[in-house]
């Protein structure tokens, strides 16, 4: 992607579809989220989804966790007319395992078959991209995706912050008694490439002229700070306008969004216990369209055109 000058500015927009479940596993909740919470994300937040690209004339692409198809055939519908209408579908697994990489060989490839097999009968095309649960990626994993033809993976989140924050977040459950669901990932992360590159063989964080590509999601320059979804909602309007700045003058724009930031917690029944640990589910649904307003929109006045991350991977050399 070097020497792209700004004309050839690109926003990639994804959504990563975990269901409401997946939070109960990653806050370590028990019992199950009541039946509107439970197909929240497909029935309720991706429709919200759709009305917004479609006002910037955006497609964008939706990591689809491939057993949702088989839960819930409404959502498999909405999802089906997606990409009829020429946005992505991609594989986020089959079951979301937030462990995804320490499974084991059999284990990651049947998390990327199963889903694989889910996704293309639902789409009537087979996925192409993949992003890993928790942004955690390893070199076995990519290179399984790369033995099926994938043609880029876009887990890589190269931001010292929120690495910092999930390493707090872990050890303080530790403290008290409680095991997240997630797992804290190789530090290398931390060097990666913030821009598109092919990584070497066994080294998911380095650039090595491999067969896959990666496309990391949007850190800002020197500070490295994530530029996605739950950061742009959460953060003062003041650091947010910042972050929105240093990513569009990127040549790629990859602005990863979830499904559950356009949850609208009393509509979509979010039980208390969730709220209390999700600082995003107290922000009003108001107040994070309005973000996502501003942010496509930023995308657009600086000359950026929308496109799929499969469109921007067919487009590296
Ligand atoms: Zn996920």
């Amino acid at each position: 992607m070097a020497g792209q000058n700004s004309a050839d500015r690109v926003c990639s927009v994804s959504v990563d579809l975990d269901a409401i479940g997946c939070y109960y596993r990653i806050h370590a909740l028990s019992g199950a989220p009541p039946e509107v919470a439970r197909h929240a994300i497909l029935r309720r937040c991706l429709p919200r989804f759709v009305d917004l690209f479609a006002r910037h004339g955006a497609r964008a692409t939706f990591f689809v966790v491939g057993a949702d198809l088989e839960d819930d055939a409404e959502g498999r519908a909405l999802l089906a007319g997606l990409a009829r209408a020429g946005h992505e579908l991609a594989n986020h697994t089959h079951t979301h395992p937030y462990d995804f990489i320490r499974l084991g060989p059999a284990r990651i490839a049947d998390e990327i078959d199963r889903a694989h097999a889910a996704i293309a009968a639902c789409a009537g095309t087979p996925p192409v991209g993949f992003r890993a649960p928790g942004y955690e990626i390893s070199g076995e994993a990519m290179d399984a995706l790369g033995a099926r033809g994938y043609r880029y993976d876009s887990s890589v989140f190269p931001s010292a912050s929120y690495y910092g924050a999930k390493a707090v977040v872990m050890g303080a459950m530790r403290v008290v008694g409680r095991k997240s669901g997630s797992v804290l990932g190789d530090p290398r992360v931390l060097l990666a490439p913030r821009r598109p590159y092919r990584p070497a063989a066994g080294a998911p964080y380095r650039d090595g002229g491999g067969g896959i590509v990666e496309l990391p999601i949007a850190v800002t320059r020197v500070a490295r700070l994530p530029v996605i979804g739950t950061s742009l909602t959460l953060a003062p309007a003041w650091l947010r306008r910042r972050m929105i700045a240093a990513a569009v003058r990127e040549p790629l724009f990859n602005l990863e969004l979830h499904g559950i930031d356009l949850c609208d917690s009393d509509a979509d029944d979010i039980p208390a216990a969730l709220i209390a640990r999700q600082p995003d589910l107290r922000r009003p649904l108001a107040h994070k369209l309005a973000v996502f307003e501003e942010t496509l929109a930023a995308a657009r006045d600086a000359g950026a055109r929308f496109a799929t991350l499969a469109d921007v991977a067919a487009g590296i050399a």
